[in-house]
């Protein structure tokens, strides 16, 4: 409850505004088809939603296993600017920046979680991709309720 609370006066004094939704989202899976280090084809729906959740003020964070320097190249940054380029403005990348004011976890503080491997979320597997993926039909309207909530 603390850290909830906390969370809310630090937003309410970065923005003026009440509480809206963190959202951690992945890449590979939920945004695009998995083609790591490559950027696969666009999830059906993933970057329309994402951007209906910021006109509804919701805070983005890109919570991706991708990262720059290593193997796959400099792939986090290749995600980002993908996102950049199709209207997306992310709150954090692999952090949520207000975190910082009370605790030391490495996770990324959300109230929502979206992501291809977590348990119970919804796919489809469209014809041509890779392998399954985030279905944002249904994925889109469910957390849109619960921001307007
Ligand atoms: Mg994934």
């Amino acid at each position: 409850m603390v850290p909830f609370l906390l969370v809310y006066c630090v937003q309410f004094i970065e923005t003026g505004k009440g509480f809206s939704m963190y959202i951690c989202i992945d890449f590979d899976g939920t945004i695009v088809d998995h083609r790591f280090p490559e950027l696969g084809p666009p999830v059906p729906g993933a970057l329309e939603w994402m951007r209906k959740f910021q006109e509804a003020e919701a805070k983005l964070i890109l919570f991706t296993m991708r990262s720059d320097g290593g193997s796959g190249g400099d792939s986090l940054t290749s995600a980002v600017r993908y996102l950049e380029e199709n209207g997306i403005t992310l709150y954090g990348v692999n952090r949520n920046p207000t975190q910082v004011h009370w605790t030391n976890s490495p996770k990324a503080y959300g109230q929502l979680y979206i992501d291809d491997a977590a348990f119970g979320c919804p796919l489809i597997h469209p014809d041509g991709f890779h392998r399954p993926c985030v279905d944002w039909d249904i994925v889109g309207p469910g957390v849109m309720e619960k921001l307007k909530e």
